[in-house]
């Protein structure tokens, strides 16, 4: 398959499980960046001098990139970055004296998997638009389609053309308004006077609303 066959392939399956698949896309992918960098990247010196370049992972990522396991991978990056870090404090300790920053600030620094993941939600992005011209694909996302607030955004400010916008607006609020409704359920179920009714999918409403407003967290999907 070609890379973009790939890309619609992967959106395709991941509609349909009340999840952005954008979010879904992007977290499988940076997983396997992750993976192939603890399995075959750890032991190249020229991609841990990137990182320690780079200054490590961010925070996400370090996370999640620890929840893969891999003690002995972890050992050598930390090891190594420790290393650069203490040569860092050596070199910088004069300027301490006149007031100067010891580290770099971390805005300085740019997380590897930060911009892996920004090119690749690009790509994302532009294939979910162009997925969208295919009547089969379109009718999918009609039915299942729904987006983060992060991703709507992005892919509504690509989008050149006023029908596609409008239909991405139509999806969304439909989207919206039944996850609303579950919201309004589950409030409802917390009077007393309705106690007693058996929970539906209303009860894990909540949890979808906070990751619709800001998209997953911690590498979920
Ligand atoms: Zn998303
Ligand atoms: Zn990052």
């Amino acid at each position: 398959m070609k890379p973009k066959d790939v890309i619609v392939y992967n959106l395709e399956q991941a509609l349909g499980a009340s999840r952005c698949p954008l979010c879904h896309c992007l977290a499988a992918a940076t997983k396997r960046y992750l993976a192939n960098f603890l399995y075959e990247s750890v032991n190249d010196p020229r991609i841990r001098d990137q990182l320690r370049a780079a200054g490590g992972f961010c925070r996400e990522h370090s996370r999640v990139l620890q929840r893969m396991g891999d003690p002995l991978a972890h050992s050598i990056i930390y090891a190594d970055l420790i290393e650069a870090c203490c040569a860092e404090l050596d070199q910088t300790a004069g300027d301490a004296r006149k007031g100067h920053s010891l580290l770099r600030a971390d805005k300085e620094r740019a997380c590897a998997v930060c911009q892996e993941e920004a090119a690749m939600a690009d790509r994302y992005v532009d294939g979910l638009l162009g997925a969208l011209r295919n009547s089969a694909f379109r009718e999918k996302y009609r039915q299942e389609g729904c987006l983060c607030l992060p991703h709507f955004r992005q892919v509504y400010d690509r989008s050149r053309n006023n029908e596609e916008r409008a239909f991405l607006v139509e999806v969304q609020t439909s989207y919206l308004s039944r996850l609303s409704g579950e919201l309004k359920e589950f409030i409802r179920k917390s009077d007393y006077r309705y106690a007693h009714e058996l929970p539906g999918t209303e009860r894990d409403a909540w949890i979808r609303a906070v990751r619709f407003w800001v998209g997953p967290l911690d590498g979920e999907a």
